[in-house]
């Protein structure tokens, strides 16, 4: 079987959220029948839905696998869970998230999975470390990402170094 080309997106705002986020990249590139190409920048943005709850840091990690996408999600809910994610609410806070944001060239419409992820194109946390790790990729629809990014709400992204990764204070 051949490998596909994908991307993942993470987040979180729970519990050191850039080593929350780091943890899951080592977690990424140790999934079998998988390799790690490469991980974006992180940044730290506003949350989506509720406000009152702490920023996010969000990144992407680009991945080339023999997983279905399905098998994927499996091993992507596995390590949310590892990382002792609960959902309570929707949107709320969360140790991390993992987002299934492009398998290869594919689009998928099922009871578990959309790809490519349903909110991609109006989310600047996402868009922008999928253009910092290819700035040439696009959509299956042929929409390429740097276009989504420019005409995407503008959410005051901070981009952090690695030396800001720290756990941010309280508030
Ligand atoms: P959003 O999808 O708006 O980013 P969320 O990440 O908070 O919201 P979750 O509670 O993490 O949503 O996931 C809810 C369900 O979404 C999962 O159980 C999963 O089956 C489904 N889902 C559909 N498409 C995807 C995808 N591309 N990546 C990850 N989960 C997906
Ligand atoms: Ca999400
Ligand atoms: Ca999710």
């Amino acid at each position: 079987m051949t490998a596909t080309d994908v991307f993942i997106g993470l987040g979180s705002n729970q519990a050191d959220p850039s080593a929350q986020l780091a943890g899951a990249v080592a977690r990424l590139a140790a999934l079998s029948e998988t390799e790690l190409v490469a991980q974006s920048p992180f940044y730290r943005s506003k949350p989506v839905g509720p406000q009152d709850q702490p920023d996010f840091v969000n990144g992407a990690a680009w991945l080339r696998t023999e997983l279905s996408a399905l098998e994927l999600l499996d091993q992507l809910q596995a390590i949310e869970q590892a990382h002792g994610r609960e959902r309570i609410q929707h949107w709320g806070p969360r140790t991390l998230d993992l987002d299934l944001l492009l398998y290869g060239n594919e689009t998928i419409a099922s009871e578990r999975l959309t790809v490519p992820h349903a909110e991609l194109a109006n989310r600047d946390f996402v868009l922008q470390p999928l253009l910092d790790l290819e700035p040439g990729l696009a959509l299956p629809d042929g929409r390429t990402i740097a276009q989504l990014r420019q005409q995407c709400p503008d959410n005051n992204l901070q981009k952090l170094n690695p030396v800001e990764r720290a756990p941010f204070p309280p508030g």
